[in-house]
Protein backbone atom coordinates (compact mmCIF):
# COMPACT_ATOMS: atom_id res chain seq x y z
CA UNK A 1 0.00 0.00 0.00
CA UNK A 2 2.76 2.36 1.43
CA UNK A 3 4.48 1.50 -2.08
CA UNK A 4 1.40 2.27 -4.44
CA UNK A 5 1.40 6.03 -2.55
CA UNK A 6 4.77 6.48 -3.30
CA UNK A 7 4.21 5.54 -6.91
CA UNK A 8 1.31 7.60 -6.84
CA UNK A 9 2.96 10.84 -5.65
CA UNK A 10 5.77 10.42 -7.81
CA UNK A 11 3.49 10.20 -10.68
CA UNK A 12 1.78 13.26 -9.75
CA UNK A 13 4.92 15.09 -9.43
CA UNK A 14 6.19 14.34 -12.67
CA UNK A 15 3.12 15.38 -14.94
CA UNK A 16 3.24 18.51 -16.22
CA UNK A 17 6.94 18.52 -16.32
CA UNK A 18 7.26 17.69 -19.80
CA UNK A 19 10.79 17.35 -21.00
CA UNK A 20 11.99 19.99 -23.33
CA UNK A 21 10.11 19.82 -26.88
CA UNK A 22 12.03 20.51 -30.28
CA UNK A 23 10.48 23.01 -32.43
CA UNK A 24 11.12 21.80 -35.85
CA UNK A 25 11.60 18.67 -37.83
CA UNK A 26 13.14 16.21 -36.22
CA UNK A 27 16.94 16.11 -37.14
CA UNK A 28 16.59 12.14 -37.69
CA UNK A 29 13.44 12.58 -40.01
CA UNK A 30 15.19 15.48 -41.64
CA UNK A 31 18.13 13.01 -43.38
CA UNK A 32 16.89 11.35 -46.61
CA UNK A 33 18.71 8.30 -45.72
CA UNK A 34 16.25 7.70 -43.37
CA UNK A 35 13.62 5.01 -43.91
CA UNK A 36 11.00 7.19 -42.85
CA UNK A 37 12.24 10.06 -44.85
CA UNK A 38 9.53 9.20 -47.53
CA UNK A 39 6.90 9.24 -45.47
CA UNK A 40 7.54 12.81 -44.22
CA UNK A 41 5.68 16.17 -46.04
CA UNK A 42 6.24 19.55 -44.99
CA UNK A 43 4.99 21.72 -47.25
CA UNK A 44 3.14 24.84 -46.10
CA UNK A 45 -0.21 23.11 -47.30
CA UNK A 46 -0.18 20.22 -45.83
CA UNK A 47 1.44 21.72 -42.63
CA UNK A 48 -2.11 24.03 -42.73
CA UNK A 49 -3.93 21.48 -42.82
CA UNK A 50 -2.93 19.43 -39.95
CA UNK A 51 -3.25 22.32 -37.98
CA UNK A 52 -6.84 22.83 -38.40
CA UNK A 53 -9.80 20.65 -37.57
CA UNK A 54 -13.36 20.86 -37.64
CA UNK A 55 -14.30 23.23 -35.22
CA UNK A 56 -11.94 25.92 -36.68
CA UNK A 57 -11.03 27.37 -33.66
CA UNK A 58 -7.51 26.06 -32.45
CA UNK A 59 -4.49 26.30 -35.09
CA UNK A 60 -1.31 24.42 -33.68
CA UNK A 61 1.15 23.85 -36.23
CA UNK A 62 3.35 20.95 -36.30
CA UNK A 63 7.02 20.55 -38.26
CA UNK A 64 5.83 17.53 -40.40
CA UNK A 65 3.07 15.20 -41.38
CA UNK A 66 3.75 11.72 -41.72
CA UNK A 67 2.09 9.66 -44.37
CA UNK A 68 2.72 5.93 -43.17
CA UNK A 69 1.87 3.38 -45.81
CA UNK A 70 2.11 0.56 -43.38
CA UNK A 71 1.44 -0.18 -39.48
CA UNK A 72 5.65 -1.03 -39.68
CA UNK A 73 5.93 2.89 -40.76
CA UNK A 74 3.88 4.17 -37.47
CA UNK A 75 6.19 1.54 -35.31
CA UNK A 76 9.40 3.10 -36.58
CA UNK A 77 8.02 6.39 -36.03
CA UNK A 78 7.23 6.25 -32.57
CA UNK A 79 10.30 4.27 -31.73
CA UNK A 80 12.26 6.88 -33.02
CA UNK A 81 10.75 9.84 -30.94
CA UNK A 82 10.64 7.31 -27.73
CA UNK A 83 14.81 6.31 -28.40
CA UNK A 84 15.53 10.00 -29.15
CA UNK A 85 17.33 12.45 -26.27
CA UNK A 86 14.73 14.93 -27.22
CA UNK A 87 11.09 12.99 -27.87
CA UNK A 88 9.32 14.67 -29.87
CA UNK A 89 5.39 14.65 -29.97
CA UNK A 90 2.88 12.78 -32.33
CA UNK A 91 -0.75 12.72 -33.06
CA UNK A 92 -2.71 10.42 -34.79
CA UNK A 93 -5.28 12.40 -37.24
CA UNK A 94 -8.26 10.22 -38.60
CA UNK A 95 -10.42 13.10 -40.15
CA UNK A 96 -9.28 15.58 -37.66
CA UNK A 97 -12.99 16.16 -37.13
CA UNK A 98 -12.34 17.44 -33.48
CA UNK A 99 -13.40 20.57 -32.54
CA UNK A 100 -10.61 21.96 -30.04
CA UNK A 101 -7.49 20.85 -31.99
CA UNK A 102 -7.13 17.49 -30.00
CA UNK A 103 -5.42 16.10 -33.40
CA UNK A 104 -2.69 18.20 -33.47
CA UNK A 105 0.66 18.25 -31.99
CA UNK A 106 2.58 21.67 -32.19
CA UNK A 107 6.52 21.58 -33.17
CA UNK A 108 5.50 17.52 -33.52
CA UNK A 109 4.35 15.37 -36.05
CA UNK A 110 0.98 14.30 -37.14
CA UNK A 111 0.34 10.98 -38.26
CA UNK A 112 -2.08 11.53 -41.33
CA UNK A 113 -4.37 8.41 -40.96
CA UNK A 114 -5.51 8.93 -44.64
CA UNK A 115 -2.56 7.88 -46.24
CA UNK A 116 -2.62 4.13 -44.54
CA UNK A 117 -6.41 4.44 -45.77
CA UNK A 118 -5.97 5.37 -49.18
CA UNK A 119 -3.38 2.72 -49.46
CA UNK A 120 -5.37 0.01 -47.68
CA UNK A 121 -8.19 0.81 -49.73
CA UNK A 122 -6.72 0.64 -53.29
CA UNK A 123 -5.05 -2.88 -52.27
CA UNK A 124 -7.86 -4.71 -52.55
CA UNK A 125 -9.60 -3.48 -49.25
CA UNK A 126 -7.18 -5.19 -46.61
CA UNK A 127 -8.25 -2.04 -44.27
CA UNK A 128 -11.76 -4.04 -43.62
CA UNK A 129 -12.21 -7.68 -43.33
CA UNK A 130 -15.36 -9.68 -42.36
CA UNK A 131 -15.11 -12.84 -40.23
CA UNK A 132 -18.68 -13.91 -41.38
CA UNK A 133 -18.38 -17.14 -39.00
CA UNK A 134 -17.22 -15.05 -35.86
CA UNK A 135 -19.34 -11.93 -36.35
CA UNK A 136 -17.04 -9.76 -36.39
CA UNK A 137 -14.77 -7.44 -38.52
CA UNK A 138 -10.92 -6.25 -38.33
CA UNK A 139 -11.17 -2.58 -39.36
CA UNK A 140 -8.10 -0.40 -39.29
CA UNK A 141 -7.87 2.63 -37.16
CA UNK A 142 -7.79 4.36 -40.15
CA UNK A 143 -10.92 3.38 -41.81
CA UNK A 144 -14.07 4.94 -41.97
CA UNK A 145 -17.77 4.32 -40.55
CA UNK A 146 -19.30 4.26 -43.79
CA UNK A 147 -16.69 2.30 -45.63
CA UNK A 148 -16.80 0.05 -42.55
CA UNK A 149 -21.18 0.00 -43.42
CA UNK A 150 -20.45 -0.67 -47.12
CA UNK A 151 -17.55 -3.26 -46.47
CA UNK A 152 -19.87 -5.35 -43.86
CA UNK A 153 -23.17 -4.82 -45.60
CA UNK A 154 -21.91 -6.87 -48.19
CA UNK A 155 -21.90 -10.12 -46.15
CA UNK A 156 -25.59 -8.99 -44.70
CA UNK A 157 -23.92 -7.63 -41.44
CA UNK A 158 -22.81 -4.66 -39.79
CA UNK A 159 -22.21 -3.40 -36.22
CA UNK A 160 -24.57 -2.51 -33.69
CA UNK A 161 -23.56 1.02 -32.29
CA UNK A 162 -22.59 4.07 -34.28
CA UNK A 163 -22.33 7.84 -34.66
CA UNK A 164 -24.80 10.44 -36.18
CA UNK A 165 -22.46 10.90 -38.73
CA UNK A 166 -20.04 7.91 -40.50
CA UNK A 167 -17.32 10.23 -42.11
CA UNK A 168 -15.14 9.46 -38.86
CA UNK A 169 -12.32 7.02 -38.69
CA UNK A 170 -12.84 4.22 -36.12
CA UNK A 171 -9.54 5.34 -34.33
CA UNK A 172 -11.13 8.76 -33.91
CA UNK A 173 -14.35 7.65 -32.35
CA UNK A 174 -12.87 5.10 -30.26
CA UNK A 175 -10.31 7.63 -28.41
CA UNK A 176 -14.02 9.03 -27.03
CA UNK A 177 -16.29 6.54 -27.31
CA UNK A 178 -18.53 6.91 -29.92
CA UNK A 179 -22.37 7.73 -28.99
CA UNK A 180 -25.75 7.68 -31.10
CA UNK A 181 -29.73 6.98 -30.87
CA UNK A 182 -28.36 3.25 -30.21
CA UNK A 183 -26.18 3.69 -27.44
CA UNK A 184 -29.13 2.79 -24.75
CA UNK A 185 -29.24 -0.35 -26.30
CA UNK A 186 -26.17 -1.54 -27.68
CA UNK A 187 -23.66 1.01 -25.86
CA UNK A 188 -21.47 3.00 -27.12
CA UNK A 189 -19.17 1.86 -29.82
CA UNK A 190 -16.26 1.34 -27.50
CA UNK A 191 -18.23 -1.42 -26.07
CA UNK A 192 -18.76 -3.63 -29.20
CA UNK A 193 -14.48 -3.85 -29.54
CA UNK A 194 -13.36 -7.58 -29.02
CA UNK A 195 -9.60 -6.93 -29.44
CA UNK A 196 -7.57 -4.29 -31.19
CA UNK A 197 -3.84 -3.86 -32.30
CA UNK A 198 -2.06 -0.75 -30.95
CA UNK A 199 1.11 1.21 -31.17
CA UNK A 200 2.02 2.30 -27.62
CA UNK A 201 4.41 5.23 -26.67
CA UNK A 202 7.19 3.40 -26.52
CA UNK A 203 6.76 2.37 -30.39
CA UNK A 204 6.01 -1.56 -29.52
CA UNK A 205 3.13 -3.00 -31.18
CA UNK A 206 0.65 -4.68 -28.82
CA UNK A 207 -2.16 -6.84 -29.62
CA UNK A 208 -4.79 -6.35 -26.48
CA UNK A 209 -8.45 -7.39 -25.45
CA UNK A 210 -9.99 -8.15 -22.25
CA UNK A 211 -8.14 -10.74 -21.59
CA UNK A 212 -4.62 -9.96 -23.09
CA UNK A 213 -3.10 -6.82 -22.21
CA UNK A 214 -6.58 -5.89 -20.57
CA UNK A 215 -4.59 -2.42 -19.05
CA UNK A 216 -3.82 -1.43 -22.83
CA UNK A 217 -7.22 -1.94 -23.87
CA UNK A 218 -9.25 -0.91 -21.37
CA UNK A 219 -7.28 2.12 -21.17
CA UNK A 220 -6.80 2.75 -24.98
CA UNK A 221 -10.90 2.39 -25.79
CA UNK A 222 -12.16 6.23 -24.78
CA UNK A 223 -8.10 7.27 -24.05
CA UNK A 224 -8.02 10.08 -25.92
CA UNK A 225 -5.48 9.15 -27.61
CA UNK A 226 -3.22 9.09 -25.02
CA UNK A 227 -1.79 4.98 -24.66
CA UNK A 228 -1.17 4.27 -28.40
CA UNK A 229 -2.13 4.31 -32.15
CA UNK A 230 -4.74 2.21 -32.85
CA UNK A 231 -4.32 0.14 -35.80
CA UNK A 232 -6.69 -2.81 -36.02
CA UNK A 233 -10.26 -3.23 -33.91
CA UNK A 234 -12.35 -6.38 -34.12
CA UNK A 235 -15.72 -5.01 -33.74
CA UNK A 236 -18.47 -7.38 -33.40
CA UNK A 237 -21.33 -7.99 -36.29
CA UNK A 238 -24.71 -8.70 -36.46
CA UNK A 239 -27.00 -9.56 -39.46
CA UNK A 240 -28.19 -6.37 -40.42
CA UNK A 241 -31.65 -5.21 -41.36
CA UNK A 242 -33.01 -3.76 -44.89
CA UNK A 243 -34.98 -0.98 -43.98
CA UNK A 244 -35.95 0.97 -41.05
CA UNK A 245 -38.71 2.86 -39.77
CA UNK A 246 -37.98 6.70 -38.74
CA UNK A 247 -40.55 8.63 -36.36
CA UNK A 248 -40.49 12.08 -34.62
CA UNK A 249 -42.92 12.68 -31.96
CA UNK A 250 -43.31 16.68 -30.58
CA UNK A 251 -43.56 17.40 -27.31
CA UNK A 252 -44.19 20.59 -25.69
CA UNK A 253 -43.41 19.93 -21.52
CA UNK A 254 -39.99 18.92 -21.14
CA UNK A 255 -40.84 16.54 -17.86
CA UNK A 256 -43.27 14.45 -20.49
CA UNK A 257 -40.81 14.38 -22.95
CA UNK A 258 -37.97 12.94 -20.62
CA UNK A 259 -40.43 10.60 -18.89
CA UNK A 260 -41.46 9.61 -22.44
CA UNK A 261 -37.90 8.94 -23.90
CA UNK A 262 -36.75 7.28 -20.01
CA UNK A 263 -39.49 4.63 -20.65
CA UNK A 264 -38.94 3.59 -23.89
CA UNK A 265 -35.20 3.14 -23.33
CA UNK A 266 -36.39 1.06 -20.63
CA UNK A 267 -38.74 -1.72 -21.95
CA UNK A 268 -37.26 -5.12 -21.48
CA UNK A 269 -38.33 -7.70 -23.88
CA UNK A 270 -37.86 -8.99 -26.79
CA UNK A 271 -35.89 -8.09 -29.46
CA UNK A 272 -39.23 -7.15 -31.49
CA UNK A 273 -40.55 -5.28 -28.22
CA UNK A 274 -37.73 -2.52 -28.17
CA UNK A 275 -36.58 0.66 -30.04
CA UNK A 276 -32.92 0.12 -32.11
CA UNK A 277 -32.51 3.70 -31.81
CA UNK A 278 -34.01 7.20 -29.71
CA UNK A 279 -32.48 10.69 -29.57
CA UNK A 280 -33.79 13.93 -29.09
CA UNK A 281 -33.67 17.70 -29.90
CA UNK A 282 -35.03 21.02 -29.47
CA UNK A 283 -37.20 22.88 -31.85
CA UNK A 284 -36.25 26.83 -31.23
CA UNK A 285 -38.19 29.85 -32.57
CA UNK A 286 -35.09 31.58 -33.75
CA UNK A 287 -34.16 28.02 -36.05
CA UNK A 288 -34.96 26.44 -38.41
CA UNK A 289 -37.16 23.35 -37.73
CA UNK A 290 -35.21 21.56 -40.25
CA UNK A 291 -31.28 21.62 -39.79
CA UNK A 292 -28.35 19.96 -41.60
CA UNK A 293 -28.63 16.71 -39.39
CA UNK A 294 -31.83 15.80 -41.08
CA UNK A 295 -34.59 17.21 -42.83
CA UNK A 296 -37.57 15.21 -41.68
CA UNK A 297 -40.75 17.74 -41.90
CA UNK A 298 -42.90 17.51 -44.97
CA UNK A 299 -43.11 21.21 -46.08
CA UNK A 300 -46.30 21.23 -46.13
CA UNK A 301 -46.57 20.73 -42.43
CA UNK A 302 -43.58 23.62 -41.61
CA UNK A 303 -46.15 26.48 -41.09
CA UNK A 304 -48.09 24.46 -38.30
CA UNK A 305 -45.45 23.44 -36.12
CA UNK A 306 -43.34 26.68 -36.84
CA UNK A 307 -47.03 27.81 -35.41
CA UNK A 308 -46.41 25.89 -32.71
CA UNK A 309 -42.59 26.43 -31.57
CA UNK A 310 -43.68 30.55 -31.84
CA UNK A 311 -46.34 29.73 -29.16
CA UNK A 312 -43.86 27.87 -26.53
CA UNK A 313 -40.54 29.33 -27.54
CA UNK A 314 -39.30 25.98 -27.74
CA UNK A 315 -40.37 22.42 -28.60
CA UNK A 316 -39.06 18.72 -27.99
CA UNK A 317 -38.68 16.24 -30.70
CA UNK A 318 -38.65 12.34 -29.89
CA UNK A 319 -37.03 11.04 -32.57
CA UNK A 320 -36.99 6.35 -32.70
CA UNK A 321 -36.44 4.09 -35.24
CA UNK A 322 -37.11 0.39 -35.25
CA UNK A 323 -35.07 -1.57 -37.91
CA UNK A 324 -37.04 -4.34 -40.25
CA UNK A 325 -36.66 -6.68 -43.15
CA UNK A 326 -38.21 -5.45 -46.68
CA UNK A 327 -41.06 -8.32 -45.82
CA UNK A 328 -42.23 -7.48 -42.12
CA UNK A 329 -43.47 -3.86 -42.70
CA UNK A 330 -47.12 -4.97 -41.73
CA UNK A 331 -45.30 -7.04 -38.11
CA UNK A 332 -43.23 -3.30 -37.42
CA UNK A 333 -46.00 -0.92 -37.79
CA UNK A 334 -47.96 -3.25 -35.47
CA UNK A 335 -44.53 -3.03 -33.11
CA UNK A 336 -44.39 0.90 -33.31
CA UNK A 337 -48.06 0.60 -32.24
CA UNK A 338 -47.36 -1.13 -29.46
CA UNK A 339 -44.00 0.78 -28.31
CA UNK A 340 -45.95 3.80 -28.32
CA UNK A 341 -49.08 3.27 -26.90
CA UNK A 342 -49.23 5.79 -23.75
CA UNK A 343 -46.89 8.46 -24.56
CA UNK A 344 -47.85 11.52 -24.07
CA UNK A 345 -46.52 13.86 -27.41
CA UNK A 346 -49.33 16.26 -28.69
CA UNK A 347 -52.09 14.88 -30.59
CA UNK A 348 -51.89 14.81 -34.06
CA UNK A 349 -47.66 15.86 -34.19
CA UNK A 350 -46.32 12.45 -35.64
CA UNK A 351 -44.17 12.29 -38.62
CA UNK A 352 -42.85 9.00 -40.08
CA UNK A 353 -40.12 8.37 -43.03
CA UNK A 354 -39.37 4.53 -44.52
CA UNK A 355 -36.15 4.20 -45.23
CA UNK A 356 -33.35 2.10 -46.43
CA UNK A 357 -30.83 1.10 -43.67
CA UNK A 358 -28.00 2.56 -45.01
CA UNK A 359 -30.20 5.83 -45.75
CA UNK A 360 -30.69 5.69 -42.16
CA UNK A 361 -27.19 5.27 -40.85
CA UNK A 362 -26.13 7.65 -43.19
CA UNK A 363 -28.40 10.62 -43.07
CA UNK A 364 -26.43 13.60 -42.14
CA UNK A 365 -24.19 12.79 -45.38
CA UNK A 366 -26.76 15.18 -47.52
CA UNK A 367 -26.97 18.11 -45.08
CA UNK A 368 -23.04 17.81 -44.83
CA UNK A 369 -22.80 18.31 -48.99
CA UNK A 370 -25.38 20.99 -49.06
CA UNK A 371 -23.66 23.24 -46.45
CA UNK A 372 -20.30 22.03 -48.16
CA UNK A 373 -21.91 23.85 -51.70
CA UNK A 374 -22.65 27.01 -49.65
CA UNK A 375 -18.77 27.30 -48.24
CA UNK A 376 -20.77 27.04 -44.78
CA UNK A 377 -19.17 23.34 -43.93
CA UNK A 378 -15.26 24.62 -43.15
CA UNK A 379 -16.71 27.46 -41.05
CA UNK A 380 -16.21 27.82 -36.70
CA UNK A 381 -18.06 25.04 -34.60
CA UNK A 382 -17.77 26.10 -31.10
CA UNK A 383 -19.56 22.44 -29.94
CA UNK A 384 -20.32 21.81 -26.23
CA UNK A 385 -20.88 18.20 -25.68
CA UNK A 386 -21.61 16.83 -22.12
CA UNK A 387 -23.38 14.07 -19.90
CA UNK A 388 -26.12 15.20 -17.36
CA UNK A 389 -27.11 13.17 -14.24
CA UNK A 390 -30.86 12.13 -15.11
CA UNK A 391 -31.82 13.64 -11.50
CA UNK A 392 -30.79 16.94 -13.00
CA UNK A 393 -32.35 16.82 -16.44
CA UNK A 394 -35.37 19.15 -15.28
CA UNK A 395 -33.11 22.20 -13.78
CA UNK A 396 -31.47 21.87 -17.20
CA UNK A 397 -34.06 22.46 -18.74
CA UNK A 398 -35.19 25.12 -17.04
CA UNK A 399 -31.72 26.63 -16.45
CA UNK A 400 -30.07 26.20 -19.80
CA UNK A 401 -32.85 25.54 -22.41
CA UNK A 402 -35.37 27.75 -20.95
CA UNK A 403 -33.12 30.70 -19.58
CA UNK A 404 -29.74 30.62 -21.41
CA UNK A 405 -30.24 29.77 -24.49
CA UNK A 406 -33.44 31.70 -24.47
CA UNK A 407 -31.95 34.77 -23.26
CA UNK A 408 -28.89 34.91 -26.05
CA UNK A 409 -31.07 33.81 -28.65
CA UNK A 410 -28.30 32.98 -30.95
CA UNK A 411 -28.12 29.14 -31.36
CA UNK A 412 -29.69 27.84 -34.81
CA UNK A 413 -27.66 24.72 -35.00
CA UNK A 414 -29.09 21.35 -33.83
CA UNK A 415 -29.01 20.78 -30.27
CA UNK A 416 -29.53 17.46 -29.05
CA UNK A 417 -30.60 15.66 -25.80
CA UNK A 418 -31.34 12.15 -25.32
CA UNK A 419 -30.92 9.47 -22.61
CA UNK A 420 -28.49 6.32 -22.38
CA UNK A 421 -28.43 3.45 -20.04
CA UNK A 422 -25.63 3.43 -17.28
CA UNK A 423 -25.33 -0.17 -17.37
CA UNK A 424 -24.26 -0.58 -21.26
CA UNK A 425 -20.95 1.05 -20.12
CA UNK A 426 -17.71 -0.23 -19.44
CA UNK A 427 -16.23 1.36 -16.40
CA UNK A 428 -13.01 -0.45 -16.78
CA UNK A 429 -12.64 1.61 -19.94
CA UNK A 430 -11.31 5.48 -20.04
CA UNK A 431 -14.20 7.12 -20.94
CA UNK A 432 -15.49 9.21 -18.36
CA UNK A 433 -19.88 9.52 -17.39
CA UNK A 434 -21.33 11.01 -14.63
CA UNK A 435 -20.36 9.56 -10.91
CA UNK A 436 -24.62 10.17 -9.83
CA UNK A 437 -25.74 6.62 -8.78
CA UNK A 438 -28.88 6.97 -11.76
CA UNK A 439 -29.17 4.20 -13.91
CA UNK A 440 -29.66 6.89 -17.00
CA UNK A 441 -27.98 9.37 -17.91
CA UNK A 442 -28.66 12.34 -20.28
CA UNK A 443 -25.96 13.40 -23.54
CA UNK A 444 -26.78 16.96 -24.43
CA UNK A 445 -25.17 18.55 -27.53
CA UNK A 446 -25.23 22.17 -28.63
CA UNK A 447 -23.27 21.63 -32.33
CA UNK A 448 -23.26 25.44 -32.73
CA UNK A 449 -22.09 26.45 -36.43
CA UNK A 450 -20.90 30.34 -36.60
CA UNK A 451 -19.32 32.97 -38.66
CA UNK A 452 -15.95 33.80 -38.24
CA UNK A 453 -16.67 37.27 -36.19
CA UNK A 454 -18.89 35.69 -33.79
CA UNK A 455 -17.70 32.46 -32.34
CA UNK A 456 -16.77 33.78 -29.52
CA UNK A 457 -20.62 34.47 -28.48
CA UNK A 458 -21.36 30.90 -28.57
CA UNK A 459 -18.45 30.67 -26.78
CA UNK A 460 -19.52 32.55 -23.58
CA UNK A 461 -22.84 30.77 -23.90
CA UNK A 462 -21.09 27.61 -24.10
CA UNK A 463 -19.19 29.25 -20.74
CA UNK A 464 -22.40 30.33 -19.13
CA UNK A 465 -23.87 26.85 -19.42
CA UNK A 466 -20.79 25.10 -17.56
CA UNK A 467 -20.68 28.06 -14.84
CA UNK A 468 -24.55 27.46 -14.17
CA UNK A 469 -24.33 23.92 -13.86
CA UNK A 470 -21.20 24.37 -11.51
CA UNK A 471 -23.81 26.95 -9.74
CA UNK A 472 -26.39 25.10 -9.02
CA UNK A 473 -23.96 21.38 -8.64
CA UNK A 474 -25.39 19.60 -11.61
CA UNK A 475 -22.07 16.84 -12.17
CA UNK A 476 -21.38 16.75 -15.17
CA UNK A 477 -18.99 15.50 -17.75
CA UNK A 478 -17.80 16.57 -21.02
CA UNK A 479 -18.14 14.45 -23.97
CA UNK A 480 -15.33 15.13 -26.27
CA UNK A 481 -13.57 17.00 -23.57
CA UNK A 482 -10.92 19.79 -24.11
CA UNK A 483 -9.66 21.15 -20.62
CA UNK A 484 -6.62 23.39 -20.36
CA UNK A 485 -5.36 22.73 -16.97
CA UNK A 486 -3.92 19.65 -15.18
CA UNK A 487 -6.45 20.50 -12.76
CA UNK A 488 -9.47 20.64 -14.94
CA UNK A 489 -8.33 17.00 -16.24
CA UNK A 490 -8.27 15.58 -12.72
CA UNK A 491 -11.64 16.78 -11.93
CA UNK A 492 -12.89 15.04 -15.38
CA UNK A 493 -11.44 11.55 -14.68
CA UNK A 494 -12.19 11.75 -10.82
CA UNK A 495 -11.64 7.99 -9.51
CA UNK A 496 -9.82 7.58 -13.04
CA UNK A 497 -7.42 9.79 -12.83
CA UNK A 498 -5.10 7.67 -10.86
CA UNK A 499 -5.62 4.52 -13.32
CA UNK A 500 -5.29 6.93 -16.11
CA UNK A 501 -2.15 8.33 -15.01
CA UNK A 502 -0.45 5.01 -14.21
CA UNK A 503 -1.87 4.01 -18.06
CA UNK A 504 0.10 6.99 -19.24
CA UNK A 505 3.27 6.26 -17.46
CA UNK A 506 2.90 2.21 -18.59
CA UNK A 507 2.16 2.84 -22.32
CA UNK A 508 3.24 6.55 -22.95
CA UNK A 509 5.95 7.39 -20.13
CA UNK A 510 7.56 10.13 -22.69
CA UNK A 511 4.54 11.86 -22.92
CA UNK A 512 4.80 11.80 -26.37
CA UNK A 513 1.18 10.78 -28.44
CA UNK A 514 -1.60 12.96 -28.55
CA UNK A 515 -0.41 16.63 -27.12
CA UNK A 516 -3.22 18.38 -28.53
CA UNK A 517 -5.56 16.75 -25.86
CA UNK A 518 -3.26 19.12 -22.95
CA UNK A 519 -3.36 16.85 -20.59
CA UNK A 520 -0.28 16.04 -20.20
CA UNK A 521 1.63 18.25 -22.06
CA UNK A 522 0.55 22.25 -21.11
CA UNK A 523 3.31 24.07 -22.56
P1 LIG B 1 -9.58 13.11 -35.04
O1 LIG B 1 -10.25 14.40 -34.79
O2 LIG B 1 -8.65 13.03 -36.18
O3 LIG B 1 -8.83 12.63 -33.70
C1 LIG B 1 -9.46 12.70 -32.44
C2 LIG B 1 -8.52 12.20 -31.34
O4 LIG B 1 -8.27 10.82 -31.53
C3 LIG B 1 -7.14 12.87 -31.39
O5 LIG B 1 -6.64 12.97 -30.09
C4 LIG B 1 -6.32 11.90 -32.19
O6 LIG B 1 -4.94 12.00 -31.92
C5 LIG B 1 -6.90 10.57 -31.75
N1 LIG B 1 -6.83 9.54 -32.79
C6 LIG B 1 -7.20 9.61 -34.09
N2 LIG B 1 -6.98 8.43 -34.70
C7 LIG B 1 -6.47 7.61 -33.76
C8 LIG B 1 -6.04 6.26 -33.77
N3 LIG B 1 -6.08 5.50 -34.87
N4 LIG B 1 -5.57 5.72 -32.62
C9 LIG B 1 -5.52 6.45 -31.48
N5 LIG B 1 -5.91 7.73 -31.42
C10 LIG B 1 -6.37 8.30 -32.55
N6 LIG B 1 -19.14 11.70 -31.95
C11 LIG B 1 -20.00 10.79 -31.45
O7 LIG B 1 -19.66 10.07 -30.52
N7 LIG B 1 -21.28 10.69 -31.96
C12 LIG B 1 -21.71 11.42 -33.00
O8 LIG B 1 -22.83 11.28 -33.43
C13 LIG B 1 -20.80 12.36 -33.57
N8 LIG B 1 -21.16 13.11 -34.62
C14 LIG B 1 -20.27 13.97 -35.18
C15 LIG B 1 -20.66 14.71 -36.30
C16 LIG B 1 -19.77 15.58 -36.90
C17 LIG B 1 -20.21 16.36 -38.10
C18 LIG B 1 -18.47 15.75 -36.34
C19 LIG B 1 -17.53 16.73 -36.94
C20 LIG B 1 -18.09 15.04 -35.22
C21 LIG B 1 -18.98 14.14 -34.62
N9 LIG B 1 -18.63 13.39 -33.50
C22 LIG B 1 -19.51 12.48 -32.99
C23 LIG B 1 -17.35 13.59 -32.82
C24 LIG B 1 -16.31 12.61 -33.31
O9 LIG B 1 -16.63 11.30 -32.94
C25 LIG B 1 -14.95 12.89 -32.70
O10 LIG B 1 -14.58 14.23 -32.89
C26 LIG B 1 -13.90 11.98 -33.32
O11 LIG B 1 -12.70 12.07 -32.61
C27 LIG B 1 -13.67 12.36 -34.76
O12 LIG B 1 -12.99 11.34 -35.42
P2 LIG B 1 -11.74 11.71 -36.31
O13 LIG B 1 -11.42 10.49 -37.07
O14 LIG B 1 -11.95 12.94 -37.07
O15 LIG B 1 -10.67 11.94 -35.14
Amino acid sequence: FILLIITITRLISTVGKTEQWKSSLPIELSKPNNILFKNVINDPKTIEIASSDYGNLVHEFPAAVFRPTTVNDIVSLVKLSFNSSVPFRIAARGQGHSTCGQAMARDGVVVDMKGLREINNNNNNVGIKVFKEGNYVDVGGEQLWIDVLYGTLEYGLAPVSWTDYLYLTVGGTLSNAGISGQTFRYGPQITSVHQMDVVTGKGEFVTCSKQKNSELFHGVLGGLGQFGIITRARIALEPAPKRVKWVRLLYSDFSIFTKDQERLISMKGSKNSSLDYLEGMLLMHQGPINNWRSSFFPLADHQRIISLVTQHRVLYCLEIAKYYDDQSEINVNKEIQVLLQGLNHIPGFYYEKNVSFVEFLNRVRSGELKLQSQGLWDVPHPWLNLFIPKSRILDFNSGVFKKIIYKRNITTGPVLVYPMNRNKWDNKMSARIPDEEDEIFYAVGFLHSSGFDNWKEFDAQNREILQFCNDVGIKYKLYLPHYRTQEDWTNHFGPKWTTFLQRKFQFDPRMILSPGQRIFNNN
